[in-house]
Formats: structure tokens, C-alpha cells, sequence
């Protein structure tokens, strides 16, 4: 999936009925609760524009942070009709917003069809109906199934946003709810830990010891395996982790969690590091001297973070010797481990 080039246009907490326990969107975007005026909106997606390489293929203008179907209706109209003369003039090919699974009805999507509205990303975070209760989501699994079929009866591309280790959830519901959201069909997915943020309800109830976040290893163990999941059913995962910025990197925004800023570059590795071991020990007793091949752009998801890889492999087979060699000439998608050569999912 080619990745657009994204004007992004934060709108924090604008449209939502009510604070979900996990959120606090100010302290993730360094912004307070804010329609932004025309001037602003102007200013914000030309000067972003100056930084698009001419041989990016689509450039979306993205409403994130609050609930776009949710805001009031003069306020999603004057959004749309802002933006949309960027459409117009050729500099932007189209607008894309996350919204809540419940704002998304049939009078609502009446309403934006003649803007040039692209993608819409439903921000689901579950597919369990006990977890959605305890994180203050209110709505349902059933309000998610229905706004896609909604989505795609109107033929949006469509997002689905999914987190891991929300309260109640486990192992088992997380997998479950990546499986149920496959069966949806969306057209990309994005994957996000449970972060516990100062100023957050599950601030306090971590405080009180009423919530435990995931260890980072755990939530990597999990979201390797959701990623695989939809990498079996060809769904593309186009994020794992937040972004970070720097105010999510300022001294006392994060309380606790599994925050890392490259957790994606931790997900790949561990599928790596699964695969390595699977063709090592494939084939009889391990050798103590490992040689693996790689395509350079994956020379650091074999290493890990800080040669993690590595030093589990030292470790664990007692090895003298891991040489590593990056050759061009191999499909991204493959490894070859002392002559034998796999693809990575
Ligand atoms: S998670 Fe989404 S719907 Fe919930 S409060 Fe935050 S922005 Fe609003």
C-alpha cells in the first residue's frame, strides 16, 4: 500500500460525546480543544505542502485527534468545504478524518458526500463489548460491523484503529478482535498500546492500582501476532505505536505503559528474531556459527534494538560467531540463515 503524503489537521477531543478513559489528546498533540479558522487552516496545509516530494502519489488532508462525524454540523461543513478547494485547485487529491464507529449513520454520510472525502478511519479500539464498556467507549462491536458496511456500500476507503491492553482486555480478546475485525475487510489497520497519559482517567485509576498497564514485551508479543493475523488476510497494518512527538516525549506526559518510539521497528524485529529461530532450529542440532543474509533495508529489524536480536541468539545457542550480510539482490521479504532461505510474513 503506497502511503500518502498527510497534511494532518488536529481537531483534540472536538466531536466526542465524552472523555474515553485512555485519552487525553492534548497531551498527545501539544494542542487544547480547538476548531481551527480558516487563516489556520490555510497556513497549516501550504506550508505543509512545500515539504511533499514531487514523486509522492497522493496528498490527503487528514482530520485526527476528535471525532469528525460527532462535531456540529456547521462546523463539519465549513471543515469540508475549507479543505476541499485544495481538492479543487489540484494541490491536494482528496480528505481523509477518524471518527467514533456511532457517528457514523446514513443522514451523517448524506451530509459529506459532496466533499471530497476519500478515507474515514473508525476508531474502533475493540471488538469486545466489555472492554469497550470499561474504557468508557460507548458504544459497541455491533456500532463498528455496522458503520463499515455503511463505509463501504458508499465505496470510502476504509481504516480501522485498534488498541492493546485497554482495560479487561487480554491476549485472547486482542487476538479476537484483530480476527473480527479482518472479517470486516477494511483496507488498512492501525495498531496502538495502551499508553497510560497524565490528566487520563486511567492516569488515576493506575495511580490507585485499579489498572496495569502491558509490560512493552508482552504488548510487542501481542502485536506481533495481531500483525500476522491481518498480514494473513493481505490487510495492511499501516502503524504500529503512536507517533512520536515531543510533547508524548516530555517528562511526565506518560505515567506508564508499553510506550516505545519505534514500536513498530520492535514488532518487525521479534518477527525476525521468530524467524531466524524457526530455520535454525529446522534442520537438526544448531551450529555455533550463524551467517544470515538480508536485504539492507532490514538490516536493523534482524539486529533488533541495541543487537537485541543477537545477544537472544548468543544466548540461547550458545554461538560464537553471527556474521550478517546485507545483499540487494534479495526480495525484502526473505532471509537466508546458513544457506536456507524463508520469507518473512
Ligand atoms: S479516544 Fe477518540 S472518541 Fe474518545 S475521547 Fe479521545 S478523541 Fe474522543
Amino acid at each position: 500500500m503506497e502511503k500518502p503524503f498527510i497534511i494532518p489537521i488536529f481537531i483534540p477531543q472536538e466531536g466526542c460525546p465524552h472523555r474515553c478513559v485512555f485519552c487525553n489528546q492534548s497531551s498527545i498533540t501539544g494542542l487544547h480543544q480547538h476548531i481551527p479558522n480558516s487563516d489556520e487552516i490555510f497556513s497549516l496545509v501550504n506550508e505543509n505542502l512545500k515539504f511533499k516530494r514531487p514523486n509522492r502519489n497522493k496528498t490527503q488532508i487528514a482530520f485526527f485527534g476528535g471525532n469528525f462525524l460527532g462535531l456540529k454540523k456547521d462546523h463539519v461543513r465549513y471543515l469540508l468545504s475549507t479543505t476541499d478547494q485544495f481538492v479543487r485547485s489540484g494541490k491536494v487529491d482528496s480528505i481523509r478524518f477518524s471518527t467514533r464507529p456511532d457517528t457514523i449513520n446514513i443522514e451523517r454520510l448524506r451530509m459529506i458526500e459532496k466533499y471530497s472525502v476519500s478515507t474515514i478511519e473508525i476508531g474502533a479500539q475493540s471488538m469486545d463489548d466489555q472492554v469497550l464498556e470499561k474504557s468508557n467507549r460507548c458504544h459497541t462491536a455491533l456500532d463498528t460491523q455496522k458503520a463499515t458496511q455503511l463505509l463501504k456500500d458508499r465505496n470510502y476507503e476504509i481504516g480501522i484503529q485498534i488498541m492493546v491492553g485497554l482495560p479487561d482486555d487480554n491476549e485472547r480478546k486482542a487476538i479476537d478482535t484483530a480476527y473480527k475485525v479482518s472479517r470486516l475487510s477494511p483496507d488498512f489497520v492501525r495498531i496502538y498500546p495502551t499508553i497510560v497519559l497524565s490528566n487520563s482517567l486511567l492516569g488515576k485509576w493506575y495511580q490507585n492500582g485499579k489498572y496495569q498497564p502491558l509490560p512493552l514485551h508482552q504488548c510487542v508479543s501481542i502485536v506481533k501476532k495481531i500483525y500476522l493475523l491481518f498480514k494473513s488476510c493481505n490487510i495492511p497494518v499501516v502503524r504500529m505505536g503512536l507517533q512520536p512527538t515531543t510533547e508524548l516525549n516530555q517528562k511526565g506526559t506518560i505515567l506508564a505503559g508499553p510506550y516505545h518510539p519505534a514500536f513498530g521497528h520492535l514488532v518487525y524485529s521479534a518477527i525476525y528474531l521468530d524467524k531466524i529461530i524457526s530455520i535454525l532450529e529446522s534442520d537438526g542440532p544448531v551450529l555455533d556459527e550463524v551467517f544470515i543474509s538480508v536485504h539492507p533495508r532490514n538490516i536493523s529489524r534482524v539486529r533488533g534494538i541495541k543487537n537485541q536480536n543477537f545477544d537472544i541468539l548468543t544466548r540461547r545457542y550458545n554461538l560464537k560467531l553471527i556474521k550478517l550480510f546485507s545483499n540487494d539482490d534479495l526480495p525484502e521479504n526473505s532471509i537466508t540463515v546458513n544457506d536456507k532461505q524463508a520469507l518473512i510474513p
